[in-house]
């Protein structure tokens, strides 16, 4: 039987996806290793026939090892268009390939080519906006073992980024992607990280006008999250990784000794207090620690009126994983179940916001497909298409550029 739009996302993010150098990407967006490296892969669309989702968006491993091993292959080429071959059972599945925006070339203002500024991962833009995480300056370093933000920052992307750097790619990306949110990150900065964002997210929204999120190690005052909220942040979002204390430790060292597990939940419960539900996330690696520790890292977050953005990990070139297996399809497909599960039971509106893909990650909404149908499924897709209904005047509002303010 041949594979839906989001098992097929999901076993290209198991097993990864063979180019044959005969297949041309001519025009399609390069391969793109900034931020945390999970962008290192090729962005492909996969259609889908069912009516809870009509496409999903894809960041497929093409360059790490295990890749060399996939059943699948790409095939076709830009004019006849392009499938992937599944070479266990000859199925092929049409997909596109996204083409390279034109703007990614054209420099900002002061010289710089945008695509240095920030990059599309699905149909949002990413920026890494603050100084390189501060966790690579430990001797010896404590960055989390699966990150290459390390290499990244400076080398594929520019280091120091300025407000009208940002704003202009912002622009860029909304009137000639049509992006509608702008997820800014950036790793440990001490208790500086909320306090050096700020000006970029009050540039945004008073100029350009479009959805942002925030991502940045927690810090202890909670008063900045309220500043952020204040300036009219629409999504924040809280990296924990691994549920099992002693894997978080194992992993991600920095976070343990400078931070401490609990302040990830501590500043999550904050923040979505404060905020509409759904619109706080807590994001999480499958295919590490043993699968019942993600599970409970799913229920966790969503206790907490979160949504859980679940990574399959990748173990990406150049970072301390590199040599590690990939996950298993099977313990996969069981996590995104629970993902739609936690979701559902805790009424966690999936899906509501306009036209945010993130292709570097299974979206929450994306899981329907794997889910079962019982008469509660039935129930929560009902509900979730009547948020996304009555929710789009407030994203439309939210959407506008405020301007600049009016002295009195
Ligand atoms: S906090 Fe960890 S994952 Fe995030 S940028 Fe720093 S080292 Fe990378």
């Amino acid at each position: 039987m041949p594979l839906n739009a989001c098992e097929l996302e999901i076993d290209l993010f198991c097993r990864g996806l063979r180019v044959p150098d005969t297949v041309s990407l001519d025009g399609a967006r390069g391969v793109s290793r900034t931020r945390a490296g999970l962008g290192s892969g090729l962005e492909l669309v996969l259609p889908s026939a069912s009516r809870l989702k009509k496409a999903i968006w894809v960041n497929v491993p093409v360059v790490e090892h295990f890749v060399a091993s996939s059943p699948y292959v790409l095939e076709g080429g830009p004019a006849a268009g392009y499938h992937v071959r599944d070479e266990r059972a000859g199925t092929a599945y049409p997909v596109q390939v996204p083409r390279e925006p034109a703007w990614y070339d054209r420099p900002t203002s002061r010289g710089v080519p945008m695509q240095r500024i920030g990059v599309m991962q699905g149909t949002y833009l990413g920026i890494y906006v603050n100084k390189v995480c501060t966790f690579w300056n430990f001797e010896p370093r404590l960055n989390c073992q699966f990150c290459t933000t390390g290499q990244n920052v400076g080398d594929a992307e520019i280091t120091e980024k300025t407000i009208a750097d940002v704003v202009e790619t912002c622009r860029a990306a909304r009137d000639e992607s049509g992006a509608t949110f702008v997820h800014l990150n950036g790793g440990f900065q001490g208790s500086r990280g909320i306090e050096s964002i700020l000006p970029y997210v009050e540039a945004i929204k008073r100029d350009v006008g479009m959805l942002v999120g925030v991502q940045l190690a927690p810090e202890r005052d909670f008063s900045r999250y309220d500043q952020l909220i204040d300036l009219g942040v629409d999504h924040l979002s809280f990296c924990v990784e691994f549920y099992d204390p002693q894997w978080f430790a194992r992993i991600c060292p920095g976070k343990a000794r400078m931070l401490g597990q609990p302040l990830f939940f501590d500043a999550m419960a904050h923040c979505a207090g404060r905020l509409t539900r759904g619109a706080v996330s807590g994001e999480i690696i499958a295919g590490v620690e043993p699968l019942e520790q993600t599970l409970k890292a799913i229920d966790a977050i969503t206790a907490l009126g979160c949504f859980p953005t679940v990574c399959i990990f990748r173990p990406t070139i150049g970072s301390d994983m590199e040599q590690w297996p990939s996950p298993q399809y099977d313990d996969m497909l069981r996590v995104m179940r629970h993902v739609y599960e936690a979701c559902r039971r805790h009424w966690i509106p999936i899906g509501a916001a306009p036209n945010i893909e993130v292709s570097i990650v299974v979206n929450p909404d994306d899981t329907a497909l794997v889910a079962d149908r019982t008469p509660g499924f039935y129930v929560y897709e009902a509900y979730r298409r009547s948020v996304k209904w009555l929710a789009r005047p407030l994203f439309l509002r939210k959407g506008r550029a405020r301007g600049p303010a009016i002295a009195h």
